[in-house]
């Protein structure tokens, strides 16, 4: 995947089949089912692939037990069939993760064992293994680190985990190898119309500042929380129909939770669900549900979230981490479809696509587990239109780019001067990767796994990507200064806005 092959790609076609709007697990999947089933395909994303919600989730491929528990079968049932998909098609990025719910009532047990059971039985023949009852021993040996006072024993169950920005570049570059041309850095500012029906976009290529305009029989908005924005260029008088919620997690140390085992908290002080998740040798703690009026690229974290994290694990581990234990913290914005549910915890995790009078599709909704089953809804849906003559690509046993091929780093500490070299070399050359940002969080995953050794290695990186895409002294300084902002809301004890 190389971008100044992809730009010089723009050029070879004068009406594209599908443009894209978007480059997170929605408009990647949209764009490789698109791909895979003949269209000519554009995808155009404002910044970075993934840079939105889609590298900031818990990082789990999940059915979704706390849907079960809401009644929505059908939406467990799609999801835990995807589950089952992408173990299949991604195994170098998704792997099966034992999970322990500890029970410290009586009636936890044989509440969300049965409950389980279930979750086994909709899973099918695709299922990750089966859940079973634990005794308070066979608890603890699972989790060792978790207060026994009071423990009744637990319930084990297996769910999908995953990386999700570096699945997001997988899927990109399977797409590409499948004839997609994708942009990031790479903003769409309006549409182009023809006789009040949408003909098109214009976009800027944000690194060279070169406008363009692209003529495409369909257009698709996945742009997560953002459709409303792209709504309304469609629309002015538009109606908002994503109501945003931030959810935050913290990074700590693996000695917290010093085994391959995740915990399942069933119900936090604020009715959630909260998991403790190892991940790239350190643990993932999340996460929250908070309403946002606006939506922002980077979101911040808040103190309270940061409190409830901290206070409710606190309650199920013996060494409770404080907030200088965190190695970094980030927010992501879920695209929930609004209703008439008070909370945003409440509202559906199902997806939505819908179709303006001037034809803009819009598909957004759903979570990173059902990236596939929502792109290939949307393109059956545009396909039915019958401007677009191409039968549609089976993509459920389509293997992603790199299940064969050894697996990129995910964190740069400890690599020689050369190793690091070549990561970044490897990054630029064939994932897309253009700043200091794109490499530290999303092409590995540094900035999130220890956001200090992000700052410090910052300088270098830039130094590195400087030789490879000829840059000069002034876009080194520009890139450390951009990174070390964003940085700064990773470290809790860094950003004043967090003390
Ligand atoms: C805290 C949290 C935890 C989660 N955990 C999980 C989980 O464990 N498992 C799971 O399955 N799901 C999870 N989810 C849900 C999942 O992450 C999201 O549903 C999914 O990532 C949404 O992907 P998307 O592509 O629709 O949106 P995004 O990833 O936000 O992508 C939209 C993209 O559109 C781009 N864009 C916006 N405007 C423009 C423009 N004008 N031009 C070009 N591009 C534009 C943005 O830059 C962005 O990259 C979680 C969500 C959150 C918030």
């Amino acid at each position: 995947m190389d971008r100044n092959q992809m730009r010089e790609n723009l050029a070879e076609v004068p009406l594209w089949d599908v443009c894209i709007i978007g480059g997170g697990a929605t408009g990647l999947g949209t764009a490789l089912q698109a791909a895979a089933s003949g269209m000519k395909t554009l995808l155009l994303e404002q910044n970075d692939f993934a840079k939105g919600t889609s590298s900031r989730s818990t990082k789990l491929i999940h059915g979704g037990v706390r849907y079960l528990q809401q009644g929505n079968v059908k939406l467990v049932r799609e999801a835990l069939e995807e589950r089952g998909l992408l173990l299949q098609n991604a195994p170098h990025l998704v792997h099966n993760q034992q999970f322990v719910i500890p029970s410290y009532h009586w009636w936890e047990r044989p509440f969300y064992g049965i409950g389980l059971k279930l979750y086994d039985l909709l899973a099918g023949k695709l299922g990750l293994g089966d859940s079973a009852f634990l005794s308070s021993k066979e608890t603890l040996q699972h989790l060792p680190t978790i207060v026994s006072n009071g423990l009744h024993g637990g319930v084990l169950y297996h769910d999908g985990q995953f990386d999700d920005a570096r699945l997001a570049i997988s899927i990109a570059q399977t797409a590409a190898a499948r004839g997609a041309t994708l942009l990031n850095h790479f903003p769409v500012t309006s549409f182009l119309k023809s006789d009040g029906k949408i003909a098109g976009v214009r976009a800027t290529d944000a690194l060279s500042g070169k406008t363009y305009s692209f003529r495409s029989k369909i257009v698709i908005n996945a742009t997560g929380v953002f459709v409303d924005a792209i709504m309304r260029m469609d629309r002015p008088k538009h109606r908002s129909i994503i109501r945003p919620s931030q959810g935050v997690h913290l990074v700590v140390d693996r000695k917290f939770l010093p085994t391959d085992c995740a915990i399942l908290v069933p119900r936090t002080d604020d009715s959630r669900v909260l998991f403790a998740v190892p991940w790239h040798n350190r643990v993932i703690l999340g996460t929250t549900d908070t309403a946002v009026k606006e939506p922002e690229l980077d979101p911040k974290p808040l103190q309270l979230e940061i409190d409830l994290i901290l206070r409710n694990l606190g309650q199920y581990l013996h060494q409770v981490p404080e907030r200088k234990d965190i190695k970094s913290v980030f927010a992501g914005l879920r695209p929930l479809v609004k209703s008439s549910a008070k909370t945003t915890a409440a509202l559906s995790r199902g997806h939505v696509i819908l179709k303006s009078t001037s034809g803009l599709f819009t598909v957004t909704g759903g979570k990173w587990t059902t990236y596939r089953k929502m792109a290939e809804d949307v393109i059956k849906r545009v396909s039915k239109k019958g401007r677009l003559n191409h039968a549609l690509f089976d993509t459920r046993q389509l293997r992603l780019h790199g299940h064969d091929l050894p697996v990129q780093s995910f964190h740069i500490e400890g690599m020689t001067d050369a190793e690091l070299s070549e990561r970044v070399r490897h990054a630029v050359t064939h994932e897309m990767c253009q700043t200091v940002e794109d490499f530290l969080s999303r092409r590995t995953r540094q900035l999130l796994l220890d956001a200090s050794v992000a700052l410090d290695k910052a300088p270098q990186i830039a130094e590195i990507m400087a030789v490879m895409l000829g840059k000069d002294e002034t876009w080194i300084a520009s890139e450390i200064e951009r990174f070390n902002r964003i940085a700064m809301q990773h470290l809790p004890t860094f950003n004043p806005e967090l003390s």
